[in-house]
């Protein structure tokens, strides 16, 4: 069975970018005869608002895109979330840190001014500063229990090398990609990349680094909360933008570490603005709720993005 979903975080409006992803998510599982489920991810508390929530759902059932269960909500989940942590713990695999993020440019910084500093798929790879820090709680878990309130970072190294396969694979085109064929043949659908991403422990180590598995104010991430919810609402394929092509590589790892299946991944081009400039959330010019209230039919944001209309 085909099951994708679309994730939206409810943090700004719905743009063509976004309708694009959906749209196209929504209509592979139409052609494969499978299904297509709703997540809300709102972990960002400070951010995430109700009232952007709804224009979300709106403008996606305006476009035609319906799912096919109740969706997940991401502030449902601390608990699992939690727990998932304290399994990471248990292993010796996170820390808690206390870094801002001057403190890690600082201890970047180098010495020859214009040296652009290393970083990865979440910003500037971090330095190690606080990786010895409950040390010895650390390695005795059963009696130290993970605190509750701090910022936790993977200890990737290890995480990376004690994961099964020494090389990762993440395939994006391999079994029940008949409807992805499709697209290709009409050329009009996404043209990511289709092939394999590879990447070794040492890789990880250096082009990724020791992430934020939970930050303080969330106790999650976005890294943890979609690998844990992929696998729990049973999604075998992912269709999501180019731009999280490197994120995949963090959670295809933790697929690893948790024992959960890796999806088919497939990253498709993303829409941007006339000057070549992905779209981002404050893009409101190209805000779906702009375009519908101009008189746009869902027709025509199909067009915009490069979607066949019938
Ligand atoms: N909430 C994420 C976003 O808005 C979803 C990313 C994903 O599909 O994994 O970009």
């Amino acid at each position: 069975m085909f099951v994708t979903r679309f994730a939206p975080s409810p943090t700004g409006p719905l743009h063509l970018g976004h309708a694009y992803s959906a749209i196209l998510a929504h209509d592979m599982a139409r052609a494969e005869g499978g299904k297509f489920l709703l997540r809300i991810e709102d972990i960002d508390r400070q951010r995430s608002k109700p009232e952007w929530e709804l224009q979300v759902i709106d403008d996606l059932n305006w476009l035609g895109v319906w799912w096919d269960a109740d969706p997940m909500r991401q502030s449902d989940r601390l608990p699992t979330y939690s727990q998932a942590l304290d399994m990471l713990w248990d292993m010796g695999l996170i820390y808690p840190c206390i870094c801002t993020r001057s403190d890690i440019a600082a201890a970047l910084s180098a010495p020859q001014e214009g040296v652009a500093l290393p970083s990865g798929p979440d910003g500037l790879i971090y330095p190690g500063t606080c990786r010895d820090r409950m040390w010895f709680e650390r390695t005795f878990p059963e009696t130290h229990p993970r605190p509750q309130t701090d910022t936790f970072r993977l200890n990737m190294a290890i995480a990376a090398h004690r994961s099964d396969a020494f090389i990762h694979r993440i395939d994006s085109a391999q079994g029940g990609w008949h409807s992805y064929a499709t697209y290709q043949e009409t050329g009009i659908g996404p043209e990511g990349r289709a092939g394999r991403i590879e990447f070794t422990p040492e890789d990880m180590t250096k082009s990724v680094g020791d992430i934020v598995i939970a930050r303080r104010d969330m106790g999650t991430s976005y890294h943890l909360s979609v690998v844990l919810d992929d696998a729990a609402q049973g999604i075998t394929h992912v269709i999501r933008g180019a731009d999280l092509t490197e994120a995949t590589k963090i959670h295809v790892l933790l697929q690893h570490l948790f024992g959960l299946p890796t999806p088919i991944y497939h990253h498709h081009r993303l829409i941007r603005d006339d000057q070549g400039k992905r779209l981002a959330k404050r893009d409101d010019a190209r805000a779906i709720a702009k375009y519908r209230s101009e008189g746009a039919t869902p027709a025509d944001i199909r067009r915009m993005v490069g979607l066949p209309t019938a």
